[in-house]
């Protein structure tokens, strides 16, 4: 399993459960995907100790050559995804329970596993009806239809409480794209 093989990222190689490492040409090969995914790039790992391994028929079915290792362009963020969820383990559990029966309902129970409008600004403006619905729904289930009704009618709304904090948001997006446009054109 490639699972065993250990990547060195300072020599950029593979180590194989009998310890020899894998090199690369430094290649970037493409990997066309089907079903309309975006093709993505990656770069093969082989060594020659291969064709006089005692355990060849256990590591790959290729009778010429030997085992080859492919490491995609995203595999250095797949692999930080993962040491940070093997690091958080009851967060990631938290996160799930919290959150992901949300988008079931949302996707799988309403059929929302597309959005119909196309663009950031007209999806979030559909989502956000999808997601009004279901706060909706939700707050029904829990309060009662009565009791949301009489809680909507004695809602005092904090307008001014709501418009600092929109202004405070929108401030620290304008501080973030400035900083990330300096740091762009300064590159
Ligand atoms: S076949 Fe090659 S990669 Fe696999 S264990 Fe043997 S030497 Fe290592």
């Amino acid at each position: 399993m490639v699972t065993q093989f250990i990547y060195n990222k300072e020599e950029d190689t593979y180590t194989c459960p009998q310890g020899e490492v894998l090199r690369t040409k430094g290649t970037w090969h493409t990997k066309k995907s089907g079903n309309g995914a975006p093709s993505y790039q990656f770069k093969k790992y082989r060594t020659s100790a291969c064709k006089d391994c005692p355990v060849k028929n256990l590591c790959t079915g290729r009778e010429k050559g030997g085992r080859e290792i492919d490491r995609s362009e995203y595999a250095d963020v797949v692999e930080e995804n993962s040491k940070r969820y093997r690091e958080n383990a009851a967060l990631y559990r938290k996160r799930q329970e919290w959150n992901e029966h949300i988008f079931g309902t949302i996707k799988r129970k309403w059929g929302y596993n597309h959005t119909n409008l196309k663009g950031l600004k007209k999806v979030n403006g559909e989502f956000a009806l999808i997601m009004t619905v279901y706060n909706m729904k939700r707050s029904i289930n829990i309060l009662g239809f009565e009791e949301l009704m009489a809680k909507l009618k004695n809602w005092q709304p904090n307008y001014k409480g709501m418009l600092c904090a929109f202004a405070k948001t929108r401030r620290l997006k304008l501080i973030s794209d400035i900083q990330f446009y300096n740091t762009n054109l300064a590159a």
